[in-house]
């Protein structure tokens, strides 16, 4: 059973059919959930999975599964998602649930008797173009409040119940997901890297060791605006100085004391926002990130304490609201020795490595043991059309996807 492989020429026609779902204008793929995209490679999807002789379903939350009964109904799972950023590329996601759903097919060809069922997993909205990320796998594991859901937007205005109506679906549907869920013994991704690491080894493969977890806000600074002429420098309460001093004044704290963690202010807006009028207010984004729980905390309440302490310095207001989080997670060592142990077996060389980025991964391990694994990501871009991989660094994680399915439910 050891050499059995993927059918990789299929996985290819897949991925290039899949490919052609969602063309935009400027030459990338735009397929956010429950976009008109994105509804035809979701039938799309069904198809291949009925046409592989799989079990088909879909959930509340739009999830889409496609299963193989084994003698135990526990679930082996693998997947990722089929949505992508605006102009993003064709293999974020994409290459995990098409490499799961080969896998099940050979597995399913083969007539190889497995006592514990598996199921490829497609899940909504991984990149949270609809109300904040991981909407599908959220919904999945149970870790979606209805607050988050009741009266909200997606990023593009439109009220986020009337989107799910159109996809036959409703924020109760997608609140009672959870409840529809089989017991999931374990669940593997593989996903492009989205960074340059292994691409500089040379390494073919990457083992996730551990993904980070994250903090955002959106945070304010409240001075008081005055005309740019007539107010002197020492009596101002400038909200982008004060923005200016602690974004450089907390990003050497984080680069000192925590090294390997992230700050990132991705977004500022300045009010009134005017050539001739001081700054009165100063709005930003704040994304804090760790690949540990304590450190990612501490880091956290130290960055809040210096932006209060710049704020009455001064004489400006400091407000904060926490808008997402994930908690790191640290991959367990039976499913990286499991992964390392195949690997030797195939004679696939792999490094272990660290997940700057979350994953729906990341989410379900909240209720069961998961593992990821990486493959080079072209001059490490991503979320853009030059996103790219190498076929044969997908055809050796497929190849390794699909012993580790057939270990995990053989047990
Ligand atoms: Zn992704």
């Amino acid at each position: 059973m050891t050499d059995l492989k993927v059918n990789f020429s299929r996985l290819v026609k897949d991925l290039e059919e899949l490919g052609q779902i969602g063309q935009d204008q400027r030459g990338g793929i735009s397929r956010p959930s429950f976009s008109l995209p994105d509804l035809e490679a979701r039938t799309w999807l069904r198809r291949k999975i009925e046409e592989a002789g799989l079990m088909y379903k879909q959930d509340g939350a739009g999830n889409i599964f496609g299963r193989l009964p084994g003698e135990q109904p526990q679930v082996v799972m693998a997947g990722s998602h089929l949505d992508t950023v605006i102009n993003g590329g064709r293999y974020d996601g994409s290459v995990g649930v098409l490499a799961a759903l080969e896998g099940l097919r050979r597995i399913k060809e083969e007539n190889i008797r497995l006592k514990k069922t598996l199921e490829v997993v497609s899940f909504t909205d991984e990149e949270g173009n609809l109300v904040g990320d991981f909407l599908g796998s959220r919904a999945f594991t149970g870790q979606i409040l209805i607050d988050q859901l009741k009266n909200s937007r997606t990023q593009f205005g439109h009220p986020l119940e009337e989107i799910l109506q159109k996809a036959g679906l409703s924020i109760d549907s997608v609140l009672g997901a959870a409840g529809e869920r089989p017991e999931v013994a374990a669940f593997l991704e593989i996903h492009i890297e989205q960074g340059p690491m292994l691409e500089e080894e040379g390494v073919p493969l990457g083992l996730v060791s551990s993904i980070a977890g994250k903090r955002y806000y959106q945070a304010t600074f409240v001075g008081r605006a005055g005309h740019a002429g007539t107010t002197p420098l020492e009596l101002r309460q400038d909200a982008f100085i004060a923005l200016a001093d602690f974004s450089l004044r907390a990003t050497q704290l984080v680069a000192r004391k925590y090294y390997g963690n992230t700050i990132t202010i991705g977004r500022v807006l300045l009010k009134p926002g005017s050539f001739s009028i001081i700054p009165g207010e100063a709005d930003f984004t704040l994304d804090l990130r760790s690949q540990d729980s304590s450190s990612l905390q501490a880091m956290e309440e130290e960055v809040l304490g210096l932006a209060a302490e710049v704020a009455s310095t001064r004489g400006l207001v400091f407000y904060r609201k926490l808008v997402d989080r994930t908690e790191p997670v640290i991959i367990k060592a039976e499913m990286l020795d499991l992964l390392k142990g195949l690997c030797q077996k195939l004679g696939y060389e792999y490094r272990l490595l660290p997940s700057g980025a979350g994953h729906d991964a990341q989410i379900l391990a909240a209720i069961c043991p998961v593992a990821m694994i990486f493959i080079p990501s072209v001059d490490g871009i991503s979320h853009t059309p030059e996103e790219a991989i190498n076929l044969e660094d997908l055809e050796k994680a497929a190849n390794l996807l699909l012993q580790a399915l057939i270990s995990l439910a053989s047990e």
